[in-house]
């Protein structure tokens, strides 16, 4: 089984400064033991971040550019990340499908390019609440996963996020998780042949000190994408050493 990842999705949170103060709060209390951790800041504060933070804390972005450079105003290339050691990128965030209309072709792309740049995409797939009630959520986040692949090495991760599960509250059970999770590593593995075994799956949506545990504990579940509980250090070390 693959190392377990535990990626905090800060979203539109903290400055420079917040960040840095974060990175030295985090020191006290936090243990490096087998779980990885990973910081995706706003891409502004990421110069020093890495350095600020206890040892082996990696760090990434939550969007990147999917053309290598150029004249793409108010964009931000897989290089430039890189460069301030970044090692992860999330690609397809639903607020980005939905806010900023990224297709599966431009997800795709991000990924392909964060590869190129030496960063390993964080891709998120997941189904709408209208979608899993009328019970079409495994074919409709399969279907998403192929698309938003395309093209797509094996090193990648995939972050399974039901959209209706993020930010509200509500969580889908241990068993949700390892049902689609199974299906993601089916999927992978029709994709990726023998490589798909060391690709993560995480879950993400309303993930808590007091429920990552179970959510994760599924053999086919290897980590979690937290958003909400990912800007207060106490939760970040409590589901750290729920791992
Ligand atoms: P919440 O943990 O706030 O539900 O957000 C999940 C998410 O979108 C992580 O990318």
């Amino acid at each position: 089984k693959p190392r377990t990842l535990l990626a905090l999705n800060w979203k539109m949170n903290k400055t420079p400064t917040e960040a840095k103060a974060w990175a030295r709060e985090l020191a006290h209390g936090y243990h490096r033991g087998e779980v990885e951790l990973a910081v995706m800041a706003p891409a502004i504060d990421l110069p020093g971040l890495k350095e600020t933070l206890p040892g082996g804390v990696d760090v990434g972005a939550q969007d990147v550019s999917q053309h290598e450079s150029g004249a793409y105003t108010g964009e931000i290339s897989a290089t430039m990340l890189r460069e301030v050691n970044a090692t992860y990128v999330i690609v397809g965030h639903s607020e980005r499908r939905q806010y900023h209309n990224e297709t599966d072709a431009v997800v795709a792309a991000k990924a392909r390019q964060a590869q190129a740049g030496g960063l390993t995409p964080i891709v998120c797939v997941g189904e709408s609440l209208d979608v899993r009630e009328r019970g079409g959520h495994v074919d409709f986040t399969l279907d998403q996963l192929r698309a938003s692949t395309e093209g797509v090495g094996p090193e990648l991760v995939v972050a399974y996020e039901p959209v209706w599960a993020i930010g509200t509250g509500r969580t889908a059970t241990a068993q949700d998780a390892e049902e689609m999770a199974a299906a993601i590593r089916g999927a992978l593995e029709g994709l990726y042949g023998d490589q798909a075994g060391s690709i993560r799956v995480l879950y993400g949506g309303s993930v808590k000190p007091d429920n990552i545990a179970s959510i994760c504990a599924g053999p086919n579940v290897n980590g979690a994408l937290v958003g909400g509980a990912s800007l207060n250090v106490a939760d970040v070390i409590g589901m750290n050493d729920a791992l």
